[in-house]
């Protein structure tokens, strides 16, 4: 096994971290080539310590001049960069063996987008990539030989779950349904008259993983399921009405899926995002990650039921922008980015995001989604619209 150099995007972020556990874990496989981040300089310092990357980047000159000053003095010989220039140079640097794509939101795009261009091994966990540029980015990965590993939980498990060659077609191999599973989030019980009100707080408290504010919240709302059925129509080439949702509240059985024969195969294991991680890493052999093994003892039993559209509207409006097509989806997930930023910040009330989205999608008609252009217009368009019916408290 040779080294593989990695870059990660979003190292300072639950996914990076758990990424970065997998690198600790395995030195003579991996070398973080480059760690990048937001903001967070402290953390940042800290994992370059440890991990002694060749390049860091943060967001911008102020941050990125603050943590080359430390690199220097602690001995390091780290270069430090700044912007999506950097971002994007390091996804595509010749050195870089594989990039984990682990940014929150459209700011992971261009960097994805690169890393697919120049034939990398791409993880991807940042699902609005695909939500946002599905067409172009699954073209990207053709075009250039680019792999790619889905890294969130559910398209892990239908991967692992799908023959090997599942890209001729999934008709041809057999597949009848992908049942994407859902914890349900939070909320699933609450009544309805109580969802109004709900803080933050509780939204991101989500019952079986601990993960960023944003996937949080959307997993409150389900709006993260609706970006996931849109993650899998592109990663699998599967049509929408062969993807089903599926309420597990449990999540132990990560996804599934159903052949014609009747066989149903499922990938199973505890919640850890270190398992799935590990998974894109090694592809296609397997490693240890760290996770505890699942015990189908205490487990006792799994439950499953319908989704309730009614209580979680942004997943039937993530339905609704697949069938629009072209930008519609990149329209959604701009408007749910300003809707979460707002409830976060206490200027939007949990139901308003759901509010909100829908006015956005119906406000804004779709285009085609020709070009990296299209697609970034229409997210700066309808970011445009949400910040305003925000500013005027539309569904305050
Ligand atoms: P997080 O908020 O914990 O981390 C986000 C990371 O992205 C941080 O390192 C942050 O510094 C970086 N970042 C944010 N904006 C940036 C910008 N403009 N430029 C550069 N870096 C930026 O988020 P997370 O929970 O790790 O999720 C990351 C992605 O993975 C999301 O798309 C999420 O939907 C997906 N995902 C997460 C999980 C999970 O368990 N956390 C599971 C499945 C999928
Ligand atoms: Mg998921």
């Amino acid at each position: 096994m040779t080294m593989q150099n990695l870059t990660v995007l979003g190292s300072t972020g639950s996914i990076g971290v758990s990424t970065l556990d997998i690198v600790r874990r395995h030195p003579g496989r991996y070398r973080a080539f480059a760690l990048c981040a937001h903001s967070q300089v402290d953390k940042l310092f800290e994992q370059c310590l440890e991990f002694r990357p060749r390049f860091a980047v943060l967001r911008d000159a102020a941050l990125a001049a603050d943590l080359q000053a430390r690199c220097r003095a602690a001995g390091l010989d780290t270069e430090v960069g700044h912007g999506v220039e950097a971002l994007v140079a390091l996804s595509a640097h010749p050195e870089v063996d594989a990039v984990m794509a682990a940014i929150v939101g459209a700011a992971g795009l261009e960097p994805t987008l690169a890393a697919a261009r120049a034939g990398k091994r791409v993880m991807l966990a940042n699902k609005e990539v695909l939500v946002m540029a599905g067409e172009l980015f699954m073209r990207a990965v053709r075009e250039h030989g680019a792999t790619l590993l889905p890294v969130d939980s559910e398209h892990n498990a239908i991967f692992q779950s799908l023959p090997p060659d599942f890209a001729r077609g999934l008709a041809a191999c057999g597949v009848r349904s992908i049942l994407l599973t859902a914890s349900g989030g939070p909320f699933r019980n609450t009544p309805l008259a109580d969802l109004e009100n709900v803080s933050p707080e509780q939204a991101c408290a989500h019952p079986n993983w601990s993960m960023g504010r944003k996937i949080s919240v959307d997993s409150a709302s389900m709006m993260n399921k609706g970006l996931e059925v849109i993650e899998a129509r592109w990663i699998f080439d599967a049509p929408p009405e062969m993807i089903r949702v599926v309420v597990h509240p449990q999540s132990v059985v990560h996804s599934a899926v159903q052949y014609v024969d009747g066989s149903v195969l499922a990938q199973l294991g505890n919640p850890d995002m270190r398992t799935p991680i590990a998974y894109a890493m090694a592809w296609p052999e397997r490693i240890a990650a760290g996770v505890e093994p699942l015990d189908l003892f205490s487990v006792a039993r799994l439950d499953f039921h319908e989704p309730d559209l009614a209580r979680f509207r942004c997943l039937q409006l993530a339905y609704d922008a697949l069938a629009a097509g072209g930008t519609a989806p990149a329209i959604l997930n701009a408007a749910n980015e300003i809707a979460v930023a707002a409830f976060l910040d206490r200027r939007l009330p949990f139901l308003g995001i759901a509010r909100l989205n829908e006015a956005v999608l119906n406000a804004l008609p779709a285009g085609p989604e020709g070009s990296l252009d299209d697609v970034l217009g229409a997210d700066a368009e309808a970011r445009r619209l949400a910040g305003q019916m925000v500013a005027e408290r539309r569904f305050a």
